[in-house]
């Protein structure tokens, strides 16, 4: 390898093998998996390099009767969503940026969306993964069927650790069906108050939403009309449903009824087509912004309101998927300094540490300094990680720096 080599991108899974083995018996500099490279370059060595995932993009076995596909970590979202489409398949996880993210960085980053109350995260898909740790050792763990042995689980471990305990070359997932109909039902209300109390009644709702979010509106917008007293931005609940039509056209019914005694401003249903701008809305909402700073935090779902109302006083428009308690924020435009931005954040800060949860920057102009606020607890999880980190990866070389932890 010469020295002022900075990229690899190896064609096969036994080049990078190989690779890694030489880089861990010789050089040891520092190594940087990268799949589409959409979310922030993580801390990075000038001695670095970088490992591009993205050739490694085939399809190992699709045995679509069993509804499980194996494929390698390179492959493109989009990509993997198109040939699960033509067997009526998919894997129901949002990620935004899909034709260039990989399967390797979302499962790296346990990257979520709106769809995770419903359809569960990225580690509820992965039944076997093949990696290659830091001094070249390739492993693997878990299967190619749904059911496996119990055990230690390595896929679990790996899903989340951010490419800083083993370079993720293959995986098993197991699919769902694509859906008949999807539908979103959208619902306006005065206050954050009146949504965190139709988001308790949900609780014993008849119907099965797919989708819970809130979209709270900037907190100058959100003023009150001075004559009329209400917000010309009111905050809005989304509710997603999936399944036959039948079956659809029933929980959207069900649902208007059940918020009716709330008295929304205004509710509107999608359905089919009609409803694809709202979710492709939904889904890029962390990149659909002008805004320089945006970033993710993670919390307690019943002090989901809370954090909004919070964040929308500061002018931060926001997008909670509140049955999960993750909440992505743009800071206004305007903000332009670090020192205005962690004073912005600093009141959500407080809250997330309060509670038990996250707050972490997705994206800051460069050479900010990072930002990650956590609450006491995770200081055990995090010194447990730590010590993992050191036993697989001693020499420190896989995307050192980086906890071994994402912000979801
Ligand atoms: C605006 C924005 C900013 C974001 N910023 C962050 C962020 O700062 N941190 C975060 O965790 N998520 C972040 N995300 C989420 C991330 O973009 C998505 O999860 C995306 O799907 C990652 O896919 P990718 O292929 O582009 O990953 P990349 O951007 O290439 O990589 C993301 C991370 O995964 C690691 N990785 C990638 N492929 C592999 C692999 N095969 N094996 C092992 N590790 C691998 C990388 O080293 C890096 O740490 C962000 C999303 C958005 C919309």
């Amino acid at each position: 390898m010469p020295d002022s080599q900075s990229v690899f991108q190896p064609a096969t899974q036994d080049d990078l093998a190989q690779f890694v083995t030489e880089n861990a018996t010789n050089a040891r500099r520092c190594l940087l998996p990268i799949g589409g490279g959409t979310a922030c370059r993580d801390a990075a060595t000038d001695d670095a390099i970088e490992v591009r995932l993205d050739k490694l993009n085939r399809v190992i076995d699709y045995p679509a009767r069993d509804m499980t596909i194996t494929v390698e970590a390179g492959i493109r979202m989009a990509e993997l969503a198109k040939i699960l489409a033509a067997e009526n398949q998919r894997l129901p996880i949002d990620v935004p940026h899909a034709e260039q993210a990989t399967l390797g960085g979302v499962i790296a980053t346990n990257w979520s969306g709106s769809r995770r109350f419903g359809c569960g995260t990225i580690r509820d898909y992965v039944i076997g993964i093949s990696a290659i740790d830091a001094s070249g050792k390739r492993f693997s763990a878990g299967g190619r069927v749904v059911k496996n042995v119990a055990g230690y689980d390595l896929c679990k471990l790996l899903v989340g650790s951010r490419g800083t305990l083993a370079i993720i070359s293959q995986v098993t997932l197991k699919l769902r069906p694509m859906a008949e109909t999807s539908a979103l039902v959208t619902l306006t209300f005065d206050s954050l108050c009146q949504v965190d109390a139709v988001l308790n009644r949900l609780l014993t709702s008849a119907t099965r939403p797919m989708v819970l979010d809130v979209l709270g509106r900037m907190g100058t917008l959100a003023r009150p009309n001075e004559e009329t007293g209400r917000s010309a931005h009111p905050p809005q609940l989304i509710v997603g449903f999936e399944g036959a039509s039948r079956e659809t056209d029933w929980q959207i019914e069900t649902l208007l009824a059940e918020c009716r005694p709330f008295e929304p401003r205004t509710t509107g249903s999608f359905v089919g087509a009609a409803a694809e701008p709202l979710w492709s809305m939904l889904r890029d909402f962390s990149i659909g912004s002008k805004s320089s700073v945006t970033f993710k935090a993670s919390l307690p779902p019943s002090r989901t309101c809370e954090f909004l109302r919070l964040a929308t006083e500061t002018g931060i428009v926001a997008q909670a998927h509140a049955g999960n308690g993750i909440v992505n924020g743009h800071l206004p435009d305007r903000v332009s300094k670090a020192e205005q931005a962690f004073a912005a954040i600093k009141p959500l800060g407080d809250l997330v540490r309060s509670c038990g949860g996250h707050l972490s920057l997705l994206r800051a102009p460069s050479g900010w300094p990072a930002l990650d606020v956590a609450a006491d607890s995770w200081a055990e999880s995090l010194a447990w990680a730590q010590r993992l980190k050191r036993q697989l990866d001693p020499h420190n070389l896989l995307n050192p720096g980086v906890m071994a932890f994402g912000p979801a």
